[in-house]
């Protein structure tokens, strides 16, 4: 079924939503800094967003950090494990991503997170803007420029090596929680889980939390894909069902990697939440 206008209407855009269950971090109020039209510097995939509607790496204000706190201080309940900057699209896009941070922390004393595409973290003031978090979870979804094209499907003049580049540099000053996700299509080859290993070695995350796409992908944007969308039954909305990988591979995988470098390593629940 096609989206209609009455269901974009039951939809309005609200920068504060949830909370939702997150199998990585617990009971999370999200913090949307991107807005009505979904923006990203990836079009990963998996997107539970659905296509993105602005690609792009430019840093700009999406959404008032006014209007994010006056909807932050306004909402109930905020008994939560956390607060999460992520929602429509990348939100160290958002160029006012630190004064958002800042003034979350001087409404709330919840901990704050930022999933992150780690495609801005060779810019010196997202990483100064992230340095107020206190966690920042990287998504890696693979260990070559060929997996990032095939999988993320970057803007043009995103690089992985400087993608890499960036992860390092920021994971040298950054003096909160480190995690890295990352989400497989397929089962890697044998070189391929050595590199991501070697490189996990060298960044030494927290925590490495690894998934695989089992929620279906909405087609076009919905704002619920922010959220659990995998609880509605009957969407209103055309969804396509994405290839995962066996949750056995996922779990040896994980073994693997946690024995070779200590890192703990969650994989992600089946039904998967966000
Ligand atoms: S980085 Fe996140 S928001 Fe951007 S396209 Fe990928 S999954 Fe969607």
């Amino acid at each position: 079924m096609m989206m209609s206008d009455s269901t974009i209407a039951l939809n309005p855009f609200t920068p504060v939503y949830g909370p939702v269950s997150s199998w990585r971090y617990g009971r999370s109020l999200g913090i949307d800094p991107i807005g009505v039209v979904s923006t990203c510097s990836f079009n990963c995939v998996y997107c539970q967003l659905g296509e993105i509607e602005q690609k792009t790496s430019d840093r700009q204000v999406y959404v008032p950090t006014a209007e994010i706190l006056t909807s932050l201080e306004n909402f109930a309940p905020r008994s939560v494990d956390v607060i999460t900057l992520s929602g429509s699209g990348e939100p160290t896009l958002a160029a006012n991503l630190g004064e958002i941070l800042t003034g979350i922390k001087r409404l709330s004393d919840r901990p704050t997170l930022v999933l992150t595409n780690g495609t801005t973290l060779n810019d010196p003031q997202v990483r100064s803007d992230l340095a107020i978090a206190d966690k920042v979870s990287i998504k890696l979804d693979g260990v070559s420029s060929d997996q990032l094209r095939r999988v993320n499907r970057p803007v043009p003049g995103i690089d992985f090596n400087e993608i890499m580049a960036g992860l390092l540099e920021f994971r040298q000053d950054y003096q909160g929680e480190i995690g890295i996700q990352t989400m497989l299509l397929c089962p890697w080859d044998e070189s391929t889980r050595r590199e991501y290993i070697s490189l996990m070695a060298a960044v030494a995350p927290r925590e490495i939390q690894l998934n695989t796409p089992k929620r279906p992908k909405p087609v076009q944007r919905q704002f619920d894909g922010r959220e659990n969308h995998t609880s509605r039954a009957n969407r209103p909305y055309q969804v396509r069902s994405l290839r995962c990988v066996d949750p056995e591979i996922l779990h040896e995988f994980a073994q693997e990697i946690q024995q070779k470098t200590g890192i703990m390593v969650r994989t992600a629940p089946i039904p998967a939440t966000v």
